[in-house]
């Protein structure tokens, strides 16, 4: 491991442009069709919705307000209570915030680094509406037992699909579960419209009532007329173009992200020091983002192997602090804590996955890391 292994940065991450992309927005301009209307917008969410094999796709500035207007759609409203994990990004919890309710955080199981599904019921309450599931990193949840509990107590589920466009649970496309899910197109996502939203359901009325919320709460056919206090969460057309471009695309973007995985796989399965995300049976992973837990044993600490990384011109990225521990939501502690969640996130790396990674980049992130694992302080 010399500083002839240097090489140049390899990134966390970086969208990758092999379509339309460019074409679709030269017509945007070319068109002048560059706001919320245009062809574009109807054409991506035709499409989306049956990528997901769902009947609507509503399409949303990003991914955090979309989880916003499903949250409204779906009824939450100030007070009530809404079931998360609390190992995800920041937005699952911020958007039940937002509606004046309150994320009550549920840890996460060891194998899957998803929000334990054993946990759940326990923390029902009178005030529950419903449960937001996350598919941390591309794993989709055990969802069979979440909709049985949902079932049981009239909930709803949202699935957050942000980090899993194109995973399946059993054969089923995330997204495609739940009650309703929502989608990111945020620069590092699987597909991405450079900042962008969805929200897919099988559901009509959910379904015209987000449209209305997003587009500043307008009556359908009547211009001017707002009956409801709604938002401006469109999508512009040219992210739509964007959008669609890429989805056209998705199966070599998805293809991508699974030989980088296989790599990983390859060169770091071996290794007891650090414990890959799995797939298992009943799910296909869509690996957003390729993750290691560094093993107890390890003696460097997970900083001290990302600074090394880094001066190996090798971009990497903790993994989430849970919510419980960020002080805006510290206070929502529950009395067992969150054991997995803590040692998760403190032991997690997120490793570079972009679509655009070589077997020679997987090689020179593994055996940097192969090495730091193994290091004596
Ligand atoms: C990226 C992400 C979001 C939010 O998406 P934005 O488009 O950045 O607003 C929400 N939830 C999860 C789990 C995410 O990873």
């Amino acid at each position: 491991m010399g500083t002839s292994n240097q090489g140049e940065l390899i990134p966390v991450a970086e969208p990758v442009f092999i379509g339309n992309e460019k074409t679709y927005v030269a017509d945007c301009i070319d068109s002048t069709w560059i706001s919320s209307s245009g062809k574009y917008i109807r054409l991506f969410e035709e499409s989306f919705a049956e990528f997901c094999g769902v009947e609507h796709a509503v399409s949303c500035s990003n991914g955090t307000v979309a989880l916003h207007v499903a949250l409204l759609g779906l009824g939450v409203e100030p007070g009530d209570e809404v079931i998360i994990p609390t190992l995800t990004y920041v937005a699952t919890a911020n958007a039940v915030t937002y509606c004046g309710a309150t994320p009550v955080l549920v840890d996460s199981e060891p194998v899957t680094w998803n929000m334990d599904p054993m946990l759940i019921e326990s923390l029902v309450t009178s005030r529950t509406k419903g449960i937001i599931v996350v598919h941390l990193f591309g794993h989709p949840v055990d969802m069979d037992p979440i909709m049985a509990i949902a079932e049981k107590y009239g909930l709803f589920v949202l699935e957050d699909a942000a980090e899993a466009h194109g995973a399946e649970y059993k054969g089923r496309r995330a997204g495609s579960i739940g009650h309703a899910a929502t989608f990111s197109f945020y620069g590092n996502k699987i597909i991405t419209t450079g900042e962008g939203g969805m929200v897919v359901t099988n559901d009509d009325g959910l379904a015209a009532r987000m449209r209305q919320l997003k587009g500043q709460g307008m009556q359908p056919g009547s211009r001017y007329w707002f009956p409801i206090v709604g938002y401006n969460y469109r999508m512009t057309n040219i992210e739509a173009a964007i959008g669609l471009a890429q989805l056209e695309q998705i199966d070599w973007h998805l293809a991508r992200r699974r030989e980088n995985a296989q790599w990983y796989a390859e060169f770091l399965g071996d290794c007891e020091l650090v414990c890959l995300q799995p797939e298992m049976p009943w799910a296909k992973n869509v690996y957003w983002i390729n993750s290691v837990v560094l093993g107890e044993s390890v003696r460097l600490t997970r900083d001290e192997v990302m600074d090394a990384l880094a001066a190996k011109s090798i971009e990497t990225r903790p993994f989430f602090y849970p919510m419980h521990v960020l002080p805006i939501y510290e206070h929502l502690t529950g009395p067992e804590g969150y054991p997995v969640a803590d040692m998760l996130s403190s032991r997690g790396i997120n490793l570079p996955s972009s679509a655009k990674l070589t077997r020679e980049d997987v090689a020179r992130v593994s055996s940097a890391l192969i090495y730091l694992v193994k290091a004596m302080r």
